[in-house]
């Protein structure tokens, strides 16, 4: 069962909502002025601010992140979103076993708790277990008011938390959208939340040598490369990373431990 959201955090979330309305608020007296040219102003330079800050991943203006390894990392992290998915977990696992590598893990909620032996597998392997919403609802999860955030991110806490005994201390948003509302929720459940810096666009994209050429202009020391579950070329993507990284002297290394991060990347 979902905890209800803490006081403390409702008041923050109230404090950021009353916040959002200060710019609309600008804008009508605006109008009601007659200073449509300022309206205008504060309207689009107010669209636009949210709309980075919201869509763009790696954009750290409504909260703390990391979308790389601390300075001085010489291996990289891989990342995989969107499982557990019965089609490809148990051979990713088995090919990262083969060469020795530790993965990320986020999950979704309500697949992880359809596939439960699947988790407790990734689990059982040494790999790590992040929170990837209970949902994933891609296209809205940018616009979710607060109690909604709660219910993704508290939600799939607690899935998580019934399957392995232990909830992760790591977050990925779907499709790395975020809000102003966001951080004050993860901070109040204890996670961080984790973007990247590498990626091949694997889970819209289904040419295999396309990802490739992708993930290699990203691949260097202190990369957090993202990868996709449940797509037809999973396998197949993760075979070809790994020979990729093998080839550049690099090795996989497991998140970094949170007390050595710093509070914002
Ligand atoms: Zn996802």
């Amino acid at each position: 069962m979902i905890p209800p959201m803490p006081p403390a955090c409702q008041r923050e979330s109230l404090r950021a909502f009353v916040l959002s309305l200060l710019p609309a608020i600008g804008v009508m007296l605006a109008l009601l002025t007659g200073h449509f040219g300022i309206a205008g102003f504060v309207f689009s330079t107010t669209f636009v601010i949210i709309g980075i800050g919201s869509v763009v991943p790696r954009c750290a203006m409504f909260g703390p992140m990391i979308t790389r390894l601390p300075a001085g990392a010489s291996g990289v992290c891989l990342t995989f979103d969107d499982g557990p998915d019965p089609s490809t977990t148990p051979a990713l696992l088995d090919l990262l076993e083969a060469h020795e590598a530790k993965a990320v893990f986020f999950l979704i909620g309500d697949r992880a708790a359809r596939h439960p032996d699947l988790v407790c597998e990734i689990a059982r392997r040494g790999h790590v277990i992040g929170n990837h919403s209970q949902t994933h609802p891609s296209a809205t999860f940018w616009m979710l008011r607060p109690w909604q955030l709660w219910r993704e991110v508290a939600g799939c806490q607690e899935t998580l938390r019934g399957i392995l005994g232990q909830a992760p201390l790591w977050f990925r948003p779907p499709v790395g959208h975020h809000n102003l509302f966001l951080a004050a929720i993860l901070r109040e459940i204890g996670l961080t939340m984790m973007i990247w810096n590498c990626r091949g666009f694997d889970g819209v994209n289904r040419d295999v040598s396309a990802i490739l050429r992708s993930i290699e202009r990203g691949l260097r020391p202190g990369a957090i490369i993202l990868l996709h579950e449940a797509r037809p070329a999973s396998v197949e993507v993760l075979r070809r990373t790994l020979d990729l990284i093998r080839v550049r002297g690099l090795d996989v290394v497991p998140p970094p431990v949170k007390s050595v991060l710093a509070p914002a990347e």
